[in-house]
């Protein structure tokens, strides 16, 4: 199928499914059918009713979750493309949705209620009541159980998930002689494109020898680690060194410590020590024959050591080595 003559379209599997797709959405990352394998989970225990997707792209996650645990479907995008995807993506695998064009606060209807899923704590109120918060500085929420929506109606909802994103404030530099591109181009130094200029934290594109890839982190331990190290070769170019890192943040949610190493780009997720559904666990990211990353709830201890061994290129036979000699531990 070509939807239009300029444009390629590309196929790829997703989970089981085929999905087609081009330039003009979201190319599918193959690693989040793990997402469509988690809402399936979630969706075998929530309440009746529909499954919305929000930003649908060519509609995979959401047709690969509903493939798994069978739902009415919602895809809801603004663009027409995404959604002429989604329609076709979905008659091929022979699944029902409805695809609603548009923007969101005009496209959802007000009879999907938004559920949160798993029992209530009161950290669990408090992150809703924040939530909520900054869902009204954007759109103007109505009150404590509310969302009042751009074109004025009002949702119920016990949980809103803002999901707001970043972008590198680089509009000033344009012009300057550095070279941007989503974010301040530096090498494996750090040092960018003009003479004695160095950048670090949010903004920096730079180099890292240990994927032999440019990125831009969003952490803070990449921030605090990256000033420091740019500062030291911007006084002594000479004897530069190259900032070499494995990613890692964490995050606070009430008495949970979430923490994250490496890259969440995985061909498979296992959950090596602990349970998602209680208070604590751990889980690995493999990437290939290699481990690529690591989740940990509540398990600080495990994370710097699989840190470094994410920096050591290890195998995945290593990691799991590792994380079962932690499972044996916990149940002794
Ligand atoms: C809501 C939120 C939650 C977060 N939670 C976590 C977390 O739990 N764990 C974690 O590791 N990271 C978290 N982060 C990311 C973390 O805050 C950033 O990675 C870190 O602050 C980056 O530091 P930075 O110095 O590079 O940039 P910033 O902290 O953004 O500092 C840049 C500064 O430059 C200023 N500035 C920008 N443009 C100009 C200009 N033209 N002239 C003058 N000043 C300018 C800005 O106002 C800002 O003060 C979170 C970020 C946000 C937004």
């Amino acid at each position: 199928m070509n939807l239009d003559d300029a444009v390629t379209t590309e196929s790829m599997e997703f989970g089981h499914l085929v999905i087609d797709f081009d330039e003009r959405v979201l190319r599918p990352r193959p690693w989040t059918a793990m997402q469509s394998r988690w809402a399936a989970e979630l969706v075998a225990n929530a309440p009746d009713g529909k499954v919305l997707e929000l930003c649908s792209g060519a509609g995979h996650i959401g047709l690969l979750a509903i493939a798994l645990e069978p739902r009415a479907l919602v895809c809801v995008d603004l663009n027409p493309a995404a959604c002429s995807f989604t329609r076709s993506n979905a008659a091929r695998a022979g699944l029902t949705v409805e695809v609603r064009q548009g923007d969101l606060a005009e496209a959802l209807a007000l009879d999907i209620p938004a559920r949160r899923h798993g029992g209530s704590t009161d950290d669990d109120e408090s992150v809703t009541a924040e939530l909520m918060r900054a869902r009204q500085e954007i759109v103007d929420a109505g009150g404590e159980d509310t969302v009042q929506l751009s074109d004025g109606s009002t949702l119920a909802s016990d949980l809103v998930v803002a999901a707001m994103g970043a972008v590198p404030a680089t509009g000033w530099l344009e012009g300057s002689g550095l070279s941007l591109d989503d974010g301040v181009v530096c090498d494996q130094t750090l040092k960018t494109s003009a003479p004695g200029v160095y950048a670090a934290g949010d903004v920096a594109r730079w180099s890292n020898p240990t994927y032999g890839t440019t990125m831009r982190l969003e952490h803070w331990t990449n921030a605090a680690e990256q000033g420091a190290l740019a500062a030291r070769n911007a006084i002594n170019p000479a004897e530069a060194t190259s900032y070499s890192s494995v990613p890692f943040f964490w995050s606070d949610w009430g008495d949970t410590r979430i923490q994250f190493v490496g890259l969440p780009d995985a061909d498979a997720v296992e959950v090596v020590d602990g349970d998602p559904e209680g208070a604590e666990f751990l889980a690995l990211y493999r990437r290939g024959d290699h481990v690529g990353g690591a989740l940990s709830v509540n398990k600080p201890r495990p994370v710097m050591r699989i840190r470094t061994l994410i920096a050591q290129r290890a195998r995945w036979s290593v990691a799991l080595e590792y994380a079962q000699s932690l499972s044996a531990k916990s149940l002794s």
